[in-house]
């Protein structure tokens, strides 16, 4: 008998529509323009989930973008 191999740590354990939305200074360029998901940047395609809001700005320009999840 072998000692059960300990969970990877990096595995998120929330899906990604769960993820805390990002300041907009972290986005990618894909997640910013709604290319990506904005939790694990894959390629987004049909059944996206809306997922609000990442807000910023720099200076007096508002960067706001709204950001999307996997479905
Ligand atoms: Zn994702």
């Amino acid at each position: 008998m072998t000692a059960p191999a300990e969970p990877p740590p990096t595995v998120a354990s929330v899906p990604c529509r769960e993820a805390p939305v990002p300041s907009v200074h972290a986005l990618t360029y894909g997640q910013a323009r709604v290319w990506n998901c904005y939790a694990c940047e894959a390629r987004l395609t049909s059944g996206a989930v809306y997922a609000g809001w990442s807000r910023g700005s720099q200076g007096a320009h508002v960067l706001n973008a709204e950001v999307w999840a996997c479905p």
